[in-house]
């Protein structure tokens, strides 16, 4: 028997429920019809970063960048082909915190990029600066799991 998780949908932010054998096998939304894990990372505004940080149980983790931010751009193709092998045991996402300003206030991020880790809806491991390797995102991100 396997458990069924909640993931939220990175398009339509609406709460699937897959059954955790499933994940790996491209389950789409439940009501957008679009790919639960599409590879990229998702941009999220704080009402979907919330519903994200949330409802979603896997791990989220969240690039806090902006798009004037050289090393944040730097980092960029880095993050999506670690999104890529972070899919599906992690929702792989990113906070531009130049439109959601409140967000960057409310985790007190202080230079970017910034990476987090959510898990349960709780901050557990938070790095910044610029990551250039994919590899470095993945160990690090996989490393920060609890137990
Ligand atoms: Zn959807």
């Amino acid at each position: 028997m396997s458990e069924s998780l909640q993931i939220v949908c990175p398009h339509c932010q609406t709460t699937n429920r897959v059954r955790s054998d499933q994940l790996a096998s491209a389950p789409d939304c439940g009501s957008c019809k679009k790919a639960l894990f599409d590879g990229h990372p998702a941009a999220l505004d704080e009402a979907a970063f919330d519903k994200h940080i949330g409802r979603n149980q896997i791990p989220v983790l969240v690039d806090f960048w902006a798009p004037w931010c050289g090393p944040c751009r730097m980092m960029a193709p880095a993050y999506e082909k670690a999104a890529a092998q972070l899919e599906p045991q992690m929702r792989v996402a990113k906070v531009n915190t130049e439109e959601a300003q409140n967000l960057g206030a409310r985790f007190n991020i202080r230079s970017i990029p910034t990476l987090a880790l959510f898990v349960g809806g709780r901050e557990v491991a938070r790095q910044p600066g610029a990551m250039t390797n994919p590899a470095d995102i993945v160990r690090w991100a996989r490393s920060q799991l609890p137990g």
